[in-house]
C-alpha cells in the first residue's frame, strides 16, 4: 500500500499480526461517550480472550473526539483510528470500517452503547458455530421517543414489503461479520448505502439473536428526521423498482376510469342528461392529474440522481489521516481505488 507520509515509526519491527476480532465504531461527535465506550469495551473484549483491534472511524466530528481517540490509540495499540476529511454519514463510516478491519470476525457497532458490548460474547459463539452473519434483533428498545419507535417499525414492515431482498425486521448494522462476508461486502461500493440491505443482499449464513436496546450512554442522536428520511429513500431506491412502478399502475387505473367516464358521460348525453357539465369538474382533473404527474417526476428523479451520482465514480469517502495500520498490506482493498489520498501515520 502507498503510504503518503510515512512517519519513522520506533516499533517498525513488530510486524502486524491480523487480529481474530475487529470491532467497527463509527464516531461522530461522540466526545461525551468515548471514555466510557473504551471502558466498557476493552472489559468485554479482554473477557472474550481472543486477539482483538478496534477500528474507530471519525466521521468528521467537531469536538474533540479525534484527540481522545488519538490518545487511546498512543496509550493502547489495538484502538485504530481512520479519520475522514469531513462527515461522510453513518453508512459510509460503517464502510470504511469494514474497508479497514482486519479481523476474522468483524462486529459493526454503535458508539453510544445503545448497542450493548456485551452481546458480542454471545455473536462469537455463534460464529463459532459456523455462522457467517450474526445480526442483533431488538426485542426491546428502551428510552427511545414513542415517534421513533413507531416510524422504525413502519420503516422495517415497509420496507420488507416492497423490496426484493429478504431484510430482518427490527436488525439495525449492528451484527458480526465472518471475513468472507467482509470481504464480500468492499466489493459493493455503490454510493447511496444501506448497509443492513447490502448485508443481507449478500447472503451467506445467517442468523438474528435477541438483545434490548439501551439508552444512548451520553450526548444526543446524530441521526435527526432528516437524515432518517434519507436514510429510508436510499433503502427503498437501493432495493426496490416500486416507486418507478406505481406510476404504471396508476396509469393504468387511471385509463380505466377515465374511459368508464367518457362512455358514462356520451350515454348522459344521449339521454338529454347535463351532468358533468362546467369548468370545475375540468380544472379538478387537470389539476390533480398534475400534481400526480409531478409526483412521478419527482420519483424517477431520486433515480435519476442517484444513477448521476453513481457514474461520478467518486470514491465513497476521503481519509485524512489513518492510525495503527502501517505494515497492513490489504488496506484499503484493491477493488477501491483509493491508492493516493491516504495518509497512514503511526
Ligand atoms: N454517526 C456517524 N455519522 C453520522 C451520524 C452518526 O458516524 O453522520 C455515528 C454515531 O456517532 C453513532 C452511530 O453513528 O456511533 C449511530 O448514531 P446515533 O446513535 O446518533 O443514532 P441513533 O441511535 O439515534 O439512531
Ligand atoms: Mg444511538
Amino acid at each position: 500500500m502507498t503510504s503518503i507520509a510515512p512517519l519513522p515509526r520506533s516499533n517498525a519491527s513488530q510486524e502486524q499480526t491480523r487480529p481474530t476480532l475487529s470491532v467497527v465504531v463509527p464516531i461522530f461527535n461522540e466526545e461525551a461517550v468515548i471514555p466510557e465506550l473504551y471502558r466498557r469495551m476493552t472489559e468485554v473484549l479482554d473477557k472474550i480472550g481472543e486477539s482483538w483491534e478496534m477500528v474507530c472511524i471519525n466521521d468528521g466530528s467537531r469536538d474533540r473526539s479525534v484527540e481522545m481517540l488519538r490518545e487511546l490509540h498512543d496509550n493502547d495499540p489495538r484502538i485504530k483510528l481512520v479519520s475522514f476529511s469531513r462527515n461522510f454519514g453513518h453508512q459510509i463510516a460503517i464502510t470504511a470500517g469494514m474497508d479497514y478491519a482486519q479481523g476474522d470476525a468483524v462486529v459493526i457497532i454503535d458508539a453510544d452503547l445503545q448497542d450493548p458490548p456485551e452481546l458480542i460474547e454471545t455473536m462469537m459463539a455463534k460464529w463459532r458455530e459456523g455462522y457467517e452473519v450474526i445480526y442483533a434483533v431488538r426485542a426491546d428498545r428502551r428510552g427511545e421517543s414513542f415517534f421513533k419507535l413507531w416510524t422504525a417499525r413502519a420503516f422495517y414492515r415497509l420496507l420488507r414489503r416492497i423490496t426484493d431482498v429478504d431484510i430482518p425486521l427490527d436488525t439495525g448494522d449492528f451484527r458480526l461479520m465472518d471475513r468472507r462476508v467482509v470481504v464480500a461486502m468492499r466489493r459493493l461500493r455503490e454510493h447511496h448505502r444501506f448497509m443492513r440491505g447490502l448485508s443481507s443482499w449478500l447472503g451467506f449464513r445467517q442468523v438474528g439473536v435477541p438483545y434490548e436496546r439501551a439508552e444512548r450512554y451520553a450526548g444526543e442522536t446524530k441521526y435527526p428526521l432528516r437524515k432518517m428520511l434519507r436514510l429510508t429513500m436510499d433503502a427503498i431506491t437501493s432495493f426496490s423498482y416500486l416507486p418507478l412502478r406505481l406510476a404504471t399502475y396508476f396509469g393504468f387505473s387511471l385509463a380505466a376510469v377515465s374511459l368508464i367516464g367518457i362512455l358514462l358521460t356520451v350515454a348522459l348525453r344521449l339521454s338529454g342528461n347535463n351532468a358533468f357539465e362546467g369548468q370545475a369538474t375540468t380544472l379538478v382533473a387537470v389539476l390533480f392529474l398534475g400534481g400526480i404527474q409531478l409526483i412521478f417526476l419527482g420519483i424517477i428523479g431520486e433515480y435519476l440522481g442517484r444513477i448521476y451520482d453513481e457514474s461520478k465514480d467518486r470514491p465513497l469517502y476521503i481519509v485524512s489521516l489513518a492510525y495503527g495500520f502501517a505494515g497492513v498490506e490489504d488496506t484499503p482493498p484493491p477493488a477501491v481505488n483509493l491508492e493516493e489520498p491516504h495518509a497512514v501515520v503511526d
